[in-house]
């Protein structure tokens, strides 16, 4: 049986097409391999959203060039950087066997049986909808406990720094039927936690019907028995009461929501384009918490941002130092193709962005010993998902996506969820020890 491995760069969506992909090779008969060697087909997922993407993308693509001399396996390119630069890519890296922009993925299990090479597709603006959207008639692929299910692809907003609009194109919703159907099979094939993923999904709208996005978790809640639901990502100018009250009144939702500021400073939000002010987020933020008191918040940050100054930044410090989160992204601007930030002077020097990073990061560490801190002596519900690196117990999830390692936990509690009381809070873990029920 022919063998594929997929390396997979960038965000949940990339996870998700990369599943999607899985799946349909694993129906036209081929077999996953976790091994690059065993290969014949490599297929890399690439990200144009962080830093260094090309760069990346390249020296991923050198790694397997021995195999494609050795073994004369195929190498693919999918993702946003095929999106970008289409047949670009097989000039720049001419053993590239097929270039597939978001959409045009699902033409991969064809071309690999019958391509002609090297192919290049990346028009994903020409598919319809549902050609975006191929429902999967199986299960998850790399986890048999939770999965992630799109909502809606491609972002209207135009952030200044962002590359996402033109490379995954306008904001396009899925019918929520056609999730809903997706969920139902995830359950039936074990799966007990989806997290539902969009770039913007407070502007979920059923192309249908018109039904918001609070309204899908409602309707997800109430006709399919999936255990949890989880979303990202919340535009925070879009974040408003209905979905604030989805947290209170949907108990499976769980309390996570993650709500990018970017920055703590509003000449920098407006430079940014984010549509917000540090006054309004704060409301926001404040919002989550009056329906949702223990939520578990986290944000993603920019720090060195053109033109930011010292102040500006400490001005984001004072945010994070405020809403005491549960756990933030930070990341060193750097400018990317097609974007308005990448024609304003990046000014602020990288050695200094670094130390900004790094000032950043370690408030964080201490304000999330806080703020983590009470979870300690309480009993959290975990849903254990596999071992624990050491091999020496199991670990997994919980309620507020943090990860527990669980002491006296057994093989048959993966793809449970179990009652674990919290011992330890590490840098990115807690530790925990089962909750076992005594005989009445
Ligand atoms: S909301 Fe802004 S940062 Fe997020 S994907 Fe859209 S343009 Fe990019």
């Amino acid at each position: 049986m022919k063998k594929f491995f997929i390396h997979t760069f960038g965000c949940q969506m990339n996870v998700y097409d990369s599943e999607r992909v899985a799946v349909m090779l694993a129906e036209k008969g081929w077999e996953y391999t976790e091994n690059a060697e065993e290969a014949d087909l490599i297929i890399i997922n690439s990200c144009s959203v962080r830093e260094k993407p090309l760069l990346k993308l390249y020296s991923c693509a050198g790694r397997y060039l021995p195999l494609k001399k050795s073994k004369g396996l195929r190498i693919f390119i999918m993702g946003c950087v095929a999106q970008q630069l289409g047949g670009e890519i097989i000039e720049k890296i001419p053993y590239i066997d097929g270039v597939f922009g978001p959409g045009a993925e699902d033409m991969i299990p064809d071309v690999a049986e019958k391509g002609v090479f090297p192919f290049v597709s990346n028009k994903a603006d020409s598919l319809e909808r549902e050609e975006i959207f191929p429902a999967r008639s199986k299960g998850s692929f790399f986890s048999p406990y939770s999965s992630y299910v799109t909502v809606m692809h491609g972002c209207n907003n135009f952030c200044s720094y962002c590359i996402v609009p033109f490379v995954r194109g306008r904001e396009i919703s899925r019918k929520s039927a056609v999730i809903l159907d997706e969920i139902k099979k995830l359950v039936d094939s074990g799966i007990q936690e989806v997290t539902l993923l969009g770039q913007n999904v407070n502007s979920y709208k059923d192309p249908e019907n018109g039904k918001t996005f609070a309204a899908l978790l409602h309707e997800i809640s109430e006709k399919t028995a999936l255990k949890r639901i989880r979303f990202i990502t919340s535009h925070p100018k879009d974040f408003g009461e209905e979905l604030a009250q989805a947290f209170r009144d949907i108990p499976n939702l769980m309390p996570y929501l993650h709500l990018p500021a970017q920055s703590g400073n509003n000449r920098i939000l407006k430079l940014m384009n984010r549509r917000y002010t540090v006054e309004n987020y704060i409301e926001k933020m404040e919002l989550a918490r009056k329906y949702c008191p223990d939520i578990a918040l986290s944000s993603d940050f920019i720090v060195g941002f053109p033109g930011e100054t010292r102040e500006e930044f400490e001005d984001t410090m004072k945010l994070v130092d405020l809403v005491g989160y549960d756990s933030i992204f930070a990341f060193n601007y750097s400018p990317r193709p097609f974007t308005k930030a990448e024609k304003m002077t990046d000014d602020v020097p990288e050695e200094e962005k670094f130390a900004r990073l790094n000032e950043l990061l370690d408030l964080e560490k201490r304000r999330l010993k806080e703020v983590r801190g009470r979870y300690l002596g309480r009993t959290v519900n975990v849903l254990v998902e596999s071992e624990s690196p050491k091999g020496d117990t199991f670990m997994g999830r919980s309620e507020h996506n943090l990860i527990v390692h669980i002491a006296g936990s057994i093989a048959s509690d993966k793809g449970k969820i179990v009652p674990v009381k919290v011992v330890e809070i590490l840098e990115n873990t807690m530790r925990g020890e089962k909750v076992v029920s005594q005989p009445e």
